[in-house]
């Protein structure tokens, strides 16, 4: 039995006659950049993610540069991250100048670690009013403990840029008993629509949201190159603009966003189950600790093995990743940061031991009992 990681072409069978529609009326009007299909986009995004506003950028990549160039981050300053999070996270804070400042995850949910985020920020010492701001992850789509980095960013003045990329539509419960949607609970809050995403576009596109006017306002004067009006520059900022194509897709496929997601959620469920009837002891599943994860991934830690377990699956045609093989802090490009593989070592440890399994909302029940049968049979045979 085939099961791929992703099964894009099985989602396009059930939106194709809308999709084609709502391209058309893109193609009759000919008018590609920016425009009606863009701003109607992005009003409902920002409804959907409890947002005041949102500006449709070019990726998820361009969100999080677009984002750090707005609230001014540039030469020296420094950007607080973790290394455990995909490339453009840090690659966006170097491209302005700013330095990335790591702190290593939790164990159990992958993302930043408020506990070490306290040593980090104290152990800056007179370095410390560099730092300008910081970027938690929302990973794999649970939102990071929003709680104590708010309240850290709080304290030391911090630009708080949530990277949402994996995360459209996860809900955060705070202690007060209040929730929020991720991208909502920052001043920037960044989305890809990247076409893996759990909501993708045909190509390239993102989405940046605020909840501040003056923000959004910005955002949108840096998106066109800093003109306002135009042709006349107080800033500069780039080309970050989101196609009209992609909108008018990402329209039609919002409205299936929260079946898909509710999907997924479920297939969650079903894997525990199958997972505890084999009572596996050399794997651990991800815990849903959050209000509402949306399992852009499913990641399990393999304790070890990890990528003899890989290939075994690869050849009993079953897709799986590593998401990701190389912490950033490890990355060569970031020699220049002089951090050692140990200093991060919850990251380090994720990185030998993850695995993300096939969890798209189009999977079938029997895909699913396949896999973890494979798997089963995979420590079984050792
Ligand atoms: C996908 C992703 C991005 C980048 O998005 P693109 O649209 O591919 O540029 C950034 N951060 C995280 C965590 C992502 O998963």
């Amino acid at each position: 039995m085939k099961v791929p990681l992703l099964d894009l072409k099985k989602q396009y069978e059930g939106i194709q006659e809308e999709v084609m529609k709502a391209v058309g009326e893109v193609f009759d009007s000919q008018m590609f950049i920016l425009g009606p299909k863009v701003e109607e986009l992005e009003k409902e995004i920002a409804s959907y993610c409890r947002s005041n506003y949102a500006v449709g950028v070019s990726s998820g990549t361009d969100a999080l540069l677009l984002s750090l160039m707005t609230a001014g981050v540039g030469f020296g300053d420094l950007v607080i991250t973790t290394p455990y999070t995909f490339f453009a996270t840090a690659g966006a804070i170097a491209r302005v100048g700013a330095r990335p400042v790591f702190v290593d995850i939790d164990k159990v949910t992958y993302n930043m670690d408020p506990a070490k985020l306290d040593e980090i920020i104290s152990s800056l010492k007179e370095e410390k009013p560099k730092a300008k701001a910081i970027i938690p992850i929302h990973l794999f789509g649970q939102c990071a403990n929003m709680d104590s980095i708010l309240k850290v960013a709080d304290s030391c003045g911090l630009t708080v840029i949530e990277d949402a990329a994996q995360a459209i539509g996860a809900e955060y419960e705070f202690s007060d008993g209040t929730a929020k949607r991720a991208g909502s609970m920052g001043q920037y809050g960044c989305f890809s629509f990247f076409p893996s995403k759990n909501l993708g576009a045909f190509g390239d596109g993102g989405m940046v949201t605020t909840n501040e006017m003056e923000i959004y306002e910005r955002l949108k004067i840096m998106r066109v190159h800093g003109s306002k009006p135009k042709y006349h520059h107080n800033m500069i900022g780039g080309n970050f603009r989101l196609d009209a194509l992609q909108a008018a897709i990402l329209l039609i496929k919002l409205r299936h966003l929260d079946g898909w997601t509710e999907k997924r959620r479920k297939n969650a469920s079903f894997y525990r189950e199958l997972f505890d009837e084999k009572d596996l002891a050399a794997i651990s599943l991800p815990k849903d600790i959050g209000k509402r994860h949306i399992y852009n991934q499913f990641v399990i830690k393999v304790e070890d093995r990890r990528d003899e377990l890989r290939k075994y699956l690869n050849k009993n045609e079953i897709g799986c990743e590593v998401y990701y093989p190389v912490p950033l802090h490890t990355q060569p490009c970031f020699n220049y940061l002089e951090y050692r593989p140990e200093d991060f070592p919850v990251s380090k440890e994720a990185a030998e031991k993850t695995l993300a399994l096939p969890i798209y909302p189009e999977l079938s029940s029997d895909q699913m009992r396949y896999v973890v049968d494979i798997i089963d049979q995979f420590f079984k045979e050792e």
